[in-house]
């Protein structure tokens, strides 16, 4: 597994490159880790990798349970879907939810979060590109969404978004960047194996990278 490693070196030195040239802070890489085998994700964690990104909570919870009592400073995010079903066993397992999507959800975490006494910080995905078949709030529907977040008392700490598959994804990066700053929230989650330079330019906190750094799943 030499090529991992040397991925993993030759990403987290462009991303210092890129950032270093536009004049950015450079971002953290976030190892997405879906379908990738746990002797894989010890590999990166062996060298002191920390962050890491599951779209399935029923795929994490199978691999990180172990993993994160080997390591227990390792912080994992939710960048997939959560059913409201699912909302009670994602709480505990991972360390921020990036996918709150849609107002049920926002009820629920609200629900489990007295329940348990526990408070991840959450980032509201948006739908930039108005995908019917994507998850994430819309654009219009943005500001009331987070007064009713705010009403439950979430802690919301930045936004997330997917851009549309064949568009340019420069615009959605702005735009999301122009709303974490209207609304004063500090992280922004965007970037992937493909366009994670653009999303350094827009300032993200976090970039999420599978493909380039496993290879194809
Ligand atoms: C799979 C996935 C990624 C990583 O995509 P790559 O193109 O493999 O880097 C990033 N974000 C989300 C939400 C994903 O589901």
């Amino acid at each position: 597994m030499i090529s991992l490693l040397d991925n993993y070196h030759q990403l987290i030195a462009s991303l210092r490159k890129t950032a270093g040239t536009s004049h950015r802070q450079t971002p953290q890489l976030m190892a997405v880790s879906k379908a990738q085998s746990i002797e894989n994700l010890d590999i990166l964690l062996s060298e002191g990798h920390r962050l890491f990104g599951e779209n399935r909570v029923q795929e994490a919870l199978q691999k990180w349970p172990l993993l994160k009592e080997k390591y227990p400073d390792c912080k994992l995010h939710l960048i997939g879907p959560l059913q409201t079903n699912k909302v009670n066993q994602a709480v505990r397992l991972f360390d921020v939810i990036e996918t709150l999507d849609r107002p049920s959800l926002a009820v629920e975490l609200a629900n489990i979060y007295h329940k348990l006494q526990i408070r991840r910080p959450l980032l509201i995905q948006v739908n930039t590109g108005r995908e019917p078949q994507k998850a994430g709030i819309l654009p219009e529907d943005f500001e009331s969404f987070l007064q009713m977040t705010r009403a439950l008392e979430l802690p919301i700490v930045g936004l997330m978004c997917v851009p549309p598959i064949n568009e340019e994804p420069i615009s959605h990066f702005a735009y999301l960047h122009s709303m974490a700053k209207k609304y004063e929230l500090p992280y922004l989650s965007m970037g992937m194996s493909y366009d994670y330079k653009i999303a350094i330019e827009y300032e993200t906190s976090w970039v999420r990278i599978g493909t380039a750094l496993f290879g194809q799943r």
